[in-house]
C-alpha cells in the first residue's frame, strides 16, 4: 500500500472574533542587552508592577465566567521572570481563567521552573534567534545561546509547553534554515518567526556599519516560508507575519477587528505595537480603571483607507513600500498581527 505523505500548507489566521490578548510588561528592566531591543524606558515606564497592581489591572481584562470566553495572557518584559512574584501572578492569571504564555529571554530566574507547574502555565516561550551561539549570541548577549538551550531542555523535561521565537533580521537570515532542526531537538513544540520592525534601537540607526536591519522583501520570500515548512515537516507547529498581502487578500487593521491590548507599567494601553513608542496609546490604566487616553491618538489612524494596507507601516516603515512607475504600490503591507500558520506534519 503506498504511504500518505501530508503536505503541510500555511494558511492564514484571520483575526477571530472574540478573541482576546492582552500584552501585558510586567517591568522593563531585562539582564540582556539585545541589539534589536524595542523596550523604550522614556515611553513605558521604569517600575515594576507590584502583585497587587497586576491583581487589579488583570481583573480590568478578564472576562466574566459566564461569558464562556477565555482570555489569552502574554507576561512579557523586560524579562519578566526578573519579577520576583511570576509564580504569583501566572497562578493569579490561571484564577481568572487566562490562558497564560511567558516570554523569557532564557534565564528563567527566580527558579521559575521549580516555583510553577505546566498546569499553571500553557506555554513557556524562550528567545532565540541564530541556530548557534555564533549566530545567536552577538545579537543577544555573549552566553546567551548556551543558558537558553539548557533552560529549554530542563522545562522540557519538567513537561512544560516550550515555544521558541526567532527575530528574523539583516544579521540572521542567512542562517535561520538551520533553526528547526535546533527546535526540534530540544523538544519545542511551537517555533515563531518574527520579522524586525523599525521601533527601539532599530529605528536608532542600522545594525552594522554598513548594514540595514531590514530583510529585504526577496529575502523573507526566499527563506521564511521553506523554513517554516521544515519546521513543519518537523512536527512543530509555525507562525509568521504574513507581511504582504496577495491581491484577493482583504486588508484588516487589528485596532479595528480584534481585540489585543499591549499594557506597559506606566499604564499606557496601545492596541497596536507600531505605535509603541509615541505617546498615541488609544487607552490608559487610571485609578486602576481602563480610560480612553485623550488626545489625538492611535485609534485615529485605525480606520483610514489607503493602498498601501497599514498605515502605521506606512508612515514609520515607508521603505517597506515599492512603487510602480504609476506610483501604485507593488504591494499593500498586512497588518504586523495578521500571522500566516501551518500545522505539524501528520
Ligand atoms: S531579552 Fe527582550 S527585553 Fe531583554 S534586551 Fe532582549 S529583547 Fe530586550
Ligand atoms: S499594524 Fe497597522 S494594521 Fe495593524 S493594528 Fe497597527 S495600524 Fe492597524
Amino acid at each position: 500500500m503506498n504511504e500518505t505523505i501530508s503536505v503541510p500548507l500555511a494558511r492564514t489566521v484571520g483575526f477571530q472574533p472574540g478573541e482576546r490578548n492582552v500584552f501585558l510588561h510586567l517591568l522593563t528592566a531585562c539582564n540582556l542587552h539585545c541589539r534589536h531591543c524595542y523596550i523604550n524606558p522614556p515611553e513605558h515606564g521604569t517600575n515594576m508592577l507590584s502583585l497587587d497592581t497586576v491583581r487589579q489591572w488583570l481583573a480590568l481584562f478578564a472576562r466574566p465566567a459566564q461569558s464562556g470566553q477565555a482570555s489569552n495572557l502574554i507576561l512579557l518584559g523586560g524579562e519578566p521572570t526578573l519579577h520576583p512574584d511570576l509564580a504569583a501572578i501566572i497562578r493569579l492569571a490561571k484564577s481568572l481563567r487566562y490562558a497564560v504564555t511567558v516570554d523569557s529571554n532564557g534565564y528563567l530566574f527566580h527558579d521559575l521552573l521549580e516555583k510553577t507547574t505546566p498546569q499553571e502555565l500553557d506555554y513557556l516561550s524562550f528567545s532565540l534567534d541564530g541556530p548557534e551561539a555564533a549566530v545567536n549570541d552577538p545579537i543577544r548577549g555573549t552566553g546567551s545561546f548556551q543558558v537558553c538551550t539548557e533552560n529549554i531542555r530542563r522545562a522540557v523535561a519538567k513537561g512544560f509547553q516550550a515555544s521558541l521565537i526567532c527575530t528574523v533580521s539583516a544579521l540572521n537570515i542567512r542562517h535561520i534554515a538551520r533553526m528547526p532542526a535546533l527546535a526540534a531537538s530540544l523538544g519545542i513544540k511551537r517555533l515563531f518567526l518574527q520579522v524586525i520592525g523599525l521601533r527601539g534601537k532599530p529605528a536608532a540607526g542600522a545594525a552594522s556599519a554598513g548594514g540595514s536591519w531590514q530583510v529585504q522583501p526577496e529575502d523573507w520570500f526566499a527563506t521564511v516560508p521553506q523554513v517554516a515548512m521544515d519546521a513543519a515537516a518537523r512536527g512543530l507547529h509555525v507562525v509568521y507575519p504574513k507581511v504582504y498581502l496577495e491581491e484577493t487578500d482583504r486588508f484588516e487593521c487589528a485596532g479595528t477587528a480584534a481585540e489585543n491590548y499591549f499594557v506597559f507599567p506606566n499604564g499606557r494601553v496601545y492596541r497596536c505595537p507600531l505605535c509603541e513608542d509615541f505617546p498615541i496609546h488609544s487607552l490608559e490604566i487610571a485609578g486602576n480603571a481602563l480610560v480612553r487616553h485623550a488626545g489625538l491618538n492611535e485609534d485615529r489612524f485605525f480606520a483610514l483607507n489607503i493602498p498601501e494596507g497599514c498605515v502605521m507601516n506606512r508612515l514609520l516603515q515607508p521603505d517597506n513600500i515599492g512603487y510602480d512607475r504609476n506610483g501604485r504600490p507593488l504591494h499593500r503591507i498586512s497588518c504586523c498581527l495578521l500571522k500566516q500558520e501551518i500545522l505539524p506534519a501528520k
